[in-house]
């Protein structure tokens, strides 16, 4: 302690003809509450500061602890215009040099006591440890050694305004604002809050307490009267009282020398950034587990929209995939060249077995099957019939997706020698053997006599007239050669790989069939492309389904929204405190930013993981499911932009807000 040179050194505080209006922007008249107010106080003073409800105590409170600033007139800190100072520079006033005590206490209400009063150290830097010994050891002497762990609400008033006193004092507490701390208190309690107020004092503290009631003010050293924002009388209760000293942290914060540095290394402060971020997801943690019903409430819409577009998706690509598995067993991967130009009073074109060289030739086509067709008798004893007959290579069971029901297809040997074995259709051999096995029997074909080595697997299907059963299927060469005497073909049956590129595989075989020609005398049917038509048409459904899944996300979206607006007012309160005890904006925002984020992960990831366990139980009930991985990405970023949005930006704005406003709302 050492005895204060009043003379000598400028007043820990000066205020300079101070006035702060109010209104005025939108033209209502401007209500003046402070008007041209010049006050000096010294560092150790017990000043009390009173006058009636409405005269504009705290107003000047907020002023002097620059959680306001005022309209016009200057306040000079140790001898510094606070005019000058940046918003880091007043945050780290706010926390080295005051410490403030609220009528309603203003305790941040998803913390506990012992949190609560960490507050300001977090802000400075103070190491966790050290921090929640200090707070600890405050409490117990303000006689809450056992309240550490109990949240605002579970405390009495005087408990309250004992833990927000202790609060004032975590950084040291060297100016402590006190605005009517007994306002709210029986008079047991606000006789105890007084009681410590002066104890401070004497320690050396300055303490300025705003008050209206004049026996609460006959306890401090030197009385201020205030009436309508002017000060009208300023009394030394006890004129014969001992100048009152100060700790030797104040004199550090006054001495002209110090300052500048003092103030350079609090704004910098100490701790590392990992240290801010863990502090920072500890924290965020802290807040979501105490607001659990809430923070669940909020995560159901992200963990329902992420899921749904998840789940939504994957049926969608699944149902696509079964519908183009079962087109390709259609034909999906099948062109035809076809004999005869767009020119139809031109000489009609043909194909001959080199084209189909040709054809086999052009990359991405897997087969190129010749096919002549053409009507013929048939006689099996004594039954006359007659049928189409293919004449068709060992390809074709491939081609046309045809196999023998009984006996075997015919061997590229059958087709180098011209044998003369058949395979019927199942109407055929209906119509020759009925219900008797044909294998092994012999049919005449235009007279010729083949053997019946296979019946075809019945196919059931009939177009129009025909029947795709009714038909008979001998090699090629036999066929072509020896049955029908032509080999002009009927067409080319191709099967290509990838269907992407259809439309160019049609081009490459078009070009050097039309050079082998001279002429452009046949046509490329291009089946695949009319599939792709179908595919677009479920590729729609698709878009439905995800269109659908997006509504749910935009849904589930707007519930987060309405949860997080309901917090906003009580979180801006939250961040005025958080300012008053000397958080800077980036404090607040890297909060605030963690919380949201920690929300939306929570939220995304579970949405995640229960869109993968709906999709595997669907798959039990064999619902064709295909996750996207871009799907799950993309719902996962949306689930993330919705906490950013809906979480971050609010509290942003708040941040911006002068502590005082931000205090304020309710
Ligand atoms: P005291 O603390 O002495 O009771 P205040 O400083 O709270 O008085 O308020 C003084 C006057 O300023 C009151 O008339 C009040 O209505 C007005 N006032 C205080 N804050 C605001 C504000 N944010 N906007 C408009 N008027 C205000
Ligand atoms: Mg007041």
């Amino acid at each position: 302690m050492v005895a204060p040179a009043r003379n000598t050194e400028p007043p820990l505080i000066e205020l300079c003809d101070i006035r702060r209006s109010y209104g005025g922007a939108d033209g209502a008249p401007a209500v003046e509450v402070l008007r041209g107010l010049s006050l000096k106080i010294h560092a150790g003073e017990f000043v009390a500061l009173v006058g009636a409800s409405g005269s504009g105590k705290s107003t000047l409170m907020h002023i002097l602890g620059c959680l306001d600033r005022p309209s016009s007139g200057r306040y000079l800190f140790a001898g510094r215009d606070i005019a000058r100072f940046t918003a880091d520079e007043l945050a780290w006033l706010r926390r080295a040099a005051f410490g403030f005590v609220f009528q309603g206490y203003h305790l941040i209400r998803t913390i506990d006591a012992l949190h609560n009063v960490e507050v300001p150290a977090v802000y400075a830097g103070i190491t966790q440890a050290k921090r929640e010994s200090r707070a600890e050891l405050l409490l117990s002497r303000l006689g809450l050694g056992d309240r550490l762990a109990h949240r605002p609400h579970q405390l009495s008033g005087g408990q309250q305004q004992r833990v927000s006193i202790a609060r004032a004092l975590m950084n040291g507490g060297h100016i402590i604002l006190a605005d009517e701390p007994t306002g709210a208190l029986d008079s047991r309690s606000g006789a105890e809050v007084m009681a410590l107020l002066r104890e401070l004092a004497q320690a050396g503290h300055t303490v300025i307490l705003i008050t209206h009631d004049r026996d609460v003010a006959s306890q401090a050293q030197r009385i201020v009267e205030i009436r309508d924002g002017q000060i009208i009388a300023d009394t030394p209760s006890d004129p014969s009282a001992e100048p009152q000293s100060r700790t030797q942290a104040a004199n550090e914060l006054l001495s002209a020398r110090n300052f500048p540095a003092l103030m350079a290394r609090g704004v910098a402060h100490a701790a590392t950034p990992v240290a801010d971020m863990l502090e920072a997801v500890r924290a965020a943690w802290e807040v979501m587990w105490v607001n659990r019903f809430r923070t669940m409430l909020t995560l159901l819409g992200i963990v329902i929209g992420v899921a749904s577009v998840i789940v939504m998706l994957a049926i969608g690509a699944g149902t696509q995939e079964t519908v183009i598995a079962k087109l390709a067993t259609f034909g999906v991967n099948r062109m035809y060249v076809i004999p005869g130009g767009d020119n139809e009073r031109g000489p009609g074109g043909t194909l001959s077995e080199a084209d189909v060289d040709i054809v086999a030739s052009v990359p991405n086509v897997t087969v190129a099957m010749p096919f002549v067709q053409g009507k013929v008798t048939l006689r099996a004893g004594s039954v006359d019939t007659s049928a189409p007959l293919w004449a068709v290579t060992t390809d074709a069971p491939k081609v046309l997706s045809w196999k023998p029901s009984r006996g075997v297809f015919f061997t590229k040997e059958d087709e180098r020698n011209l044998a003369t074995v058949v395979l019927l259709g199942k109407r055929v051999s209906e119509r020759l053997f009925g219900a008797k096995n044909p294998l092994g029997q012999y049919v005449l074909v235009n007279n010729v006599p083949f053997q019946v080595i296979g019946e075809l697997e019945e196919k059931g299907a009939t177009s129009g007239e025909s029947d795709d059963d009714d038909v008979i299927m001998v090699p090629f060469s036999t066929g072509s050669r020896r049955v029908l005497g032509t080999t002009n073909l009927s067409w080319i049956s191709v099967l290509v790989d990838n269907l992407d590129i259809v439309n160019e595989t049609a081009r490459l075989i078009t070009t050097p069939l039309a050079q082998a020609h001279h002429i452009q005398d046949f046509k490329v049917y291009n089946r695949a492309a009319s599939v792709k038509a179908q595919e677009d048409t479920q590729q729609t459904l698709t878009m439905m389904l995800g269109l659908i899944a997006a509504i749910s996300l935009v849904v589930g979206g707007i519930g987060v929204m309405n949860i997080m607006l309901m917090t906003v007012k009580e979180r801006t309160r939250e961040i005025g405190i958080r300012m008053a005890t000397g958080a800077r904006e980036r404090d607040i925002l890297r909060q605030f930013l963690t919380e949201a984020i920690l929300v939306s992960l929570v939220g995304g990831v579970a949405g995640v993981v229960i869109g993968l366990c709906l999709g595997a139980a669907l798959i039990f009930w064999d619902v064709a499911i295909i996750f996207s991985v871009r799907a799950i990405l993309g719902a996962f970023a949306c689930a993330l932009a919705t906490g950013l949005i809906f979480g971050f930006m609010p509290a942003r704005q708040a941040a911006r807000l002068d502590p005082v406003v931000a205090l304020a709302s309710e």
